[in-house]
Formats: structure tokens, sequence, C-alpha cells
């Protein structure tokens, strides 16, 4: 009797998934198939027997031959997650990361987290039952202070490793010695194993703690030789790859303004040349959110039969709830244009681009060694980018790809980029690999050494800020507790001096928001409206104490929503409508709340209690100036500041609250380079601090 309205009810339902899973079915078909029209499909046995055989493999393919996504799973189908062990992809870049842990988690149609997942600074993704795990160069060098043999991992993929990313760099150097340390362990070990009896024939594999680490290189371009030479002759596999013919165009003359003339050549193909998305590359979020404005703006004087445009961007800081927008499919009719950072040189590769529009410029870390201050600026990209960004034009058939600069300037164009390590501020290197204990910096394998000077200064500041003993070794606890921050060293200082001068609560703010892109946001054409609606939360004492007030408003407005209502839903659409009405940037502070809870965790950790300075705000100008006294710059005759530590002449940036008043001392939490030395995020100093650390002459 019990069973026949089970048996109806089990109908009932397999007929309702069957309409459902007909789809999906589609879906999953579709997604096999193209899983198995990519390049390397037809190398999965050698790969993975070279994976086997060689403890160390570079491998070399074009973009898009599906190294990122299919080799972790031809490794997992092979066997080499036995006894729950882990295979680590790292990726330089956040979105990277996890619009491919997506992928792969939907083709192995498994739920994101489960046995596919990703983890970056500020969000984890993965769980115990985590094989394939996604993340960032930068995350596993911070798992590697917990863990220093890495012996969850049974292969650790670096991939990009082409870009040289500094914590690619460090990591490199950090896998060499962690490899050596197992294999070396791992032989200790085997006797041992071998006396136990035999359980199984897993057995001497059962005891794992120390197998040896499998290391594979992974890279876009043909440099394989120096990463092989870095590993003692390791071998380099190639993946042949697709490629079409691409047309290279070039313009007459340099143009002026290349955001312009971004717009003009996107119309200009839009109008003129055969179907086809296209792929534009932008220096950041801000100029892709300009030039998204700017195609739309035009578009309103198109006729109506012209206007199927459809815009998609791509950059690091973008929710990933919006990064898998590129990956939509173009409704038909439509021509999409994607607008994105050098992001979709190498590391994503988005399908149907027929064009590519290539300014030839790029936003990098530059480090300025003599005043040992790093910021980032507009500069030529490399003929080796120049190459790979117009590769992206001829994945799919024939391609162009609009150069916005002459021929002759390619040819001025150095060949590759120079390695990050060389180009930007060691600080928080060194404060990491003194950490993991290595503390002859200058004697560390890196591929690339980075020059004795720029060390030195990183040395000299970490000493500053307290976290280096007099002979260079990690202080403790300072020190020690600064390594343990996901942050720069200056900033975790400022939380720990926080607590000192009790007001954490407000310094653990301003790190959140000046860990995010930034907060203020205003559209060209209402500047003034947006400046009036800044001015409720903008403080006499500088920016800092502004964004804790606009924090502070936001977080008081959620909770009074969050009173009438209990749908998570509409809190996120009152928030979003109170943003857009005080000309906040939704996203940037959404993403700020995240960063502060993810920190209070930490802090948590280290028992380190919050407490506020209530309304006492010397305090917290006192703090701030103990906590950036490496930053403090002084007013001159001409109203530009001079920083004190090394001399450098900048101007206040127009958007600091403190543009106009120009008070004697400042400090500053950000430099921006442009035509200018600009300093952003600026606050009054608190002098009686400030000459602690500056007695009259030095
Ligand atoms: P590689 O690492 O060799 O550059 P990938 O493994 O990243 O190649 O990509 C292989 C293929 O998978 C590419 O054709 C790319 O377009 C496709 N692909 C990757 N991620 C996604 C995604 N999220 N949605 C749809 N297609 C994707
Ligand atoms: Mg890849």
């Amino acid at each position: 009797i019990s069973i026949s309205p089970l048996k109806e009810q089990k109908i009932g339902n397999l007929n309702q998934g069957s309409k459902a899973s007909n789809k999906s079915l589609d879906r999953k078909h579709w997604i096999l198939q193209q899983r198995r029209s990519l390049p390397i499909a037809s190398a999965e046995r050698k790969l993975v027997d070279e994976v086997r055989k060689n403890d160390t493999i570079i491998i070399v393919g074009e973009t898009g031959s599906g190294k990122t996504t299919q080799l972790p799973q031809y490794l997992f189908n092979a066997g080499f997650c036995r006894d729950g062990k882990v295979i680590g992809i790292t990726q330089p870049r956040r979105v990277a990361a996890i619009t491919v842990a997506k992928r792969v988690a939907e083709e192995c149609d498994v739920q994101l987290g489960q046995k596919v997942g990703y983890a970056i600074r500020f969000e984890d993704a993965t769980s115990g039952s985590t094989r394939i795990k996604y993340m960032t160069d930068g995350l596993l060098l911070r798992e590697a202070l917990l863990d220093p043999i890495l012996s969850r991992y049974s292969v650790i993929i670096v991939d990009e490793a082409h870009e040289r990313t500094v914590h690619t760099d460090v990591l490199l150097g950090l896998l060499k010695k962690v490899q050596g340390a197992r294999l070396k362990q791992h032989k200790l070990d085997k006797p041992y194993a071998n006396n136990v009896v035999k359980l199984d024939n897993e057995c001497h594999s059962s005891n794992t703690k120390f197998s040896p680490l499998k290391l594979i290189i992974m890279s876009a371009s043909l440099d394989a030789k120096g990463f092989s030479e870095y590993f003692g002759g390791a071998k380099a596999v190639y993946v042949q790859g697709r490629q079409y013919p691409v047309d290279i165009l070039y313009t007459y003359n340099p143009e002026p303004d290349y955001v312009d003339a971004t717009v003009i050549t996107i119309f200009q193909i839009h109008l003129d040349d055969n179907p086809g998305d296209i792929l534009a590359f932008l220096t950041g979020q801000e100029e892709i959110e300009l030039v998204d404005m700017l195609v739309h703006e035009r578009l309103k004087q198109l006729p109506e039969h012209s206007r199927n445009i459809l815009t998609v961007r791509i950059y690091s800081s973008l929710p990933s709830e919006q990064q898998m927008n590129v990956f939509r499919p173009t409704p038909s009719n439509f021509r999409k244009v994607i607008l994105a950072t050098n992001i979709a040189e190498t590391s994503v590769t988005i399908p149907g681009v027929k064009y590519v529009i290539d300014p030839g410029v790029v936003k990098s870390r530059y480090y300025n060694p003599v005043t040992g201050m790093e910021s980032l600026i507009i500069m030529p990209i490399s003929k080796a980018q120049a190459l790979q960004r117009s590769g992206r034009a001829g994945r799919e058939g024939p391609g162009k790809c609009f150069r916005l600069y002459p021929e002759s300037e390619f040819w001025k164009l150095i060949d590759s980029t120079v390695p990050e390590i060389k180009r930007c501020s060691l600080s928080n290197v060194v404060l990491q690999l003194k950490a993991l204990g290595f503390d002859d910096i200058i004697g560390f394998d890196f591929m690339d050494k980075p020059s004795r000077s720029a060390i030195k200064q990183s040395l000299q500041e970490l000493y500053l800020l307290g976290a280096l003993t007099d002979d260079c070794k990690l202080s403790d606890p300072v020190g020690i507790q600064m390594a343990r921050f996901p942050l720069d060293p200056i900033y975790s200082k400022a939380l720990i001096l926080s607590r000192e001068f009790r007001c954490l609560e407000e310094m653990l703010i301003v790190v959140a928001m000046l860990s995010v892109e930034s907060i203020f946001y205003s559209p060209r054409e209402k500047f003034e409206e947006a400046r009036s609606a800044w001015k409720k939360f903008s403080s006499p004492d500088g920016d800092h104490l502004t964004l804790v007030t606009v924090f502070r408003a936001a977080i008081e407005y959620r909770e009074k929503i969050r009173a009438a209502t209990n749908k998570e839903n509409s809190i996120d659409k009152s928030l979003s409508r109170w943003c857009r009405d005080n000309f906040i940037n939704n996203r940037s502070l959404k993403h700020a709340l995240d960063v502060h809870s993810q920190i209070k965790v930490y802090l948590e950790q280290m028992d380190m209690s919050l407490s506020s300075c209530g309304d006492d705000v010397l305090q917290f100008r006192r703090c701030l100036t103990a906590s950036f006294f490496l930053n403090a710059a002084e007013k001159q005759p001409d109203g530009s500041y001079r920083v004190k530590a090394n001399g450098q002449n900048v101007q206040i940036h127009p958007s600091s609250v403190l543009f106009r008043a120009k008070p004697e001392c400042i400090i500053f939490t950000e430099l921006i380079q442009t035509n200018q030395i600009y300093v952003r995020s600026v606050s009054q100093a608190w002098m009686p601090e400030l000459s602690k650390y500056y007695d009259a002459e030095s």
C-alpha cells in the first residue's frame, strides 16, 4: 500500500526532471563536445604520462588550447588525487581563478566549491571535498606560511608563468625548495613504509604526507627555455594550438587620445566590417567604464538598425557574479564588444572574437628605487604582448587587429615585459620570505634577481615599521603578526598600532575601504551634484575619516532596512539605491564590506578586539600619523607638498576633501602618477606624533 504513492511520486518527479534535464543534457553534450575538440584533448594520454615520468615539467601552449581548464581534470582522472590529495592551480589574477573554476565545475557537473573550487584573498569557495583548486599565486604563498611543505597537494600547476608577477617569481623559488624537501622526506620515509605490513596495493602511497610533489609550469609564450634552465633542465612539452591569420593594421600617425581612438575604431568596425565580436584592450576599470559610456552615447546617434552592439566588461576587480557575463553567447544579430584589461591577453579566452583593438598600453606597477615609492602608471606594452593581443583575433577564423599606433612605434617596443619583481616594492615579498624562514633575501634563488638596492630599501622600510629586529630577523610579535595579515605591510602595521591607540574599529574600516577601487563615483556630467552629495560625509580631518563616515552611514542604512525587511534581496537593492543617490560606487562598497568582515576574522584569530576612539578624532589622527609616518608630506610655499622621507614633490589630488584646505602637514596612503604625481586619500598629520619620527633636521 505504501509503495504505490511513492512510485507515483517518483514517476512524477522523473517526468518533471526529464523535461528540465533534457535541456541540461543538451548543454552537457555540447560541453563534452567542446572539450573533445580542444587542441589539448588529443594529447591527454601523453601529458599524463609525462607528468608521471617527470617531477617537473614545463607546458607551453597557445592561449585557448585548453591547458588551464583541461589538464587538472586529466590529472584528476588519472588518479593524482588519491588519498584526498589536491591539485592546485595558481593564477596571477583573481578573475581568472574564479571564471576558470566556475567553468571547470560546470564541465565536471559538480557544484562550485565541491570537487572543484577556488580561493582568492578574502574569498574562499572550497571545501574538504575540493580536489581541483584554482587560486591566486599570492594565496598559495600564504598557505605555505601555515603548511611549509604544502602537504595537501600532490600536484601544483603554476599557470600563466610567462606573466612573471612578483608572486609567481617568489612562488617558483619556494616550490623548488618545497619539492626538494618533500623528496628528501619521501626517501627517508620509504624504508619505514616498506617495513609496514602491506595492507593493500596502495600501501606505499598511503604514507603520503611526504609524497613527492609534482610541479607543472604552464605558459602561453615560447620562453620555456628560461623556466627549464631554472628547474635544472626540466622537460618542456608543447601543445599545438590553432591560429588563423590575423591582419595587422596600424595608424598613420600617433593617436593623441587612445580612449577616443578606441571608440572611433569600434564604430568603424561595427559599421563597415563583417560580423564578429570586438575585443578592446584598455588599462583599468575607470577607462573601461568611460569607453562603455562613450559607446552608448554614440549608439544613440545611430539609426535604430545599427544599434545592435552589446558591451561587456572584464577586469580584475569586477564582482564575481558579473565576470561570467563575457562568456554569455551573443544574441544573434548583435555584435559583442568586450572591454577588457590585459587579463584577456592570456588568462581568460573569450570565444567569438574576430577583431582586436590594441591601443598599445597597459597599467603597470612602477617602483622608483630612489624614492622607494611604488605607483601604478600607464606604459607601452612589449612586443610579446602586442603579438599575444593580436593573436586573440585569430582563434576561430581569420581576424583583424587594429593597433592604434604607427608601425614605427611597434619596432620601438621592448621585446618582452620586464618581470614585475624588478619593478615593484619588495616589502611584502621580503616580509613573506622572512616569515617562511628565508632569512637571506639577497641569496634567495630568484629566477631573476631583484636589485640589491630594492631589497635594501624594503629591509629598511620593514625595519622602520618595526617588523624587523636590529639583526634583520622577523620581530616578535609585531613582524610575525604583520606577516599574517593578507595586506600591505604598512596597513598591517596600522591595524596593529591602532589597537594601542584604541581606534582599531576605525582603522579596520579605513584599511577595508582603501583595499578596494575608488569608493566615490561620479559620472562626468554630474560632477557638481556628486560633490554636494559627498559633502555630508566629508570630515575636516581628511579623507580617511570621511571613508569611515561613508562606511558607517552605509551600515546604518542597511540595518535600518534590515529591521523593516528580512529579505537579503531587497536589502541589497535598497543599498544599491542608497549608493546611487549618494554617488558611491556600489560594487566597491560591497567589496569593502566583504574585506572588512574577512580582516575581522584575522583580528579575532589574533585575539585583537575592536575598540573605537569615539569622538576623539585626535586620537585617530595620532594613530594615522604613527602608522603612515613614512608617507608624511609638508606644504611648500607654492602649495605643493614635499614627502618627508624622500624629498619627492607631490600634489594633493583634486578628489581629496583637503584639496582646498591644504594643511601644513599631511599623511597620504595612495600615490598616483599621471602627468603629475598626486597623493590621494589624505589626512592632516598630527605634528607632535610626527616629530617622534623625524627630528628637526633629518
Ligand atoms: P588555455 O589555458 O590553454 O589558454 P583554457 O583552458 O583557458 O585554455 O580554455 C579552453 C577553452 O575553454 C577556450 O576555448 C575558452 O574559450 C573556453 N572557456 C574557458 N572558460 C570558459 C567559460 N567560463 N565559458 C565558456 N567557455 C570557456
Ligand atoms: Mg590558461
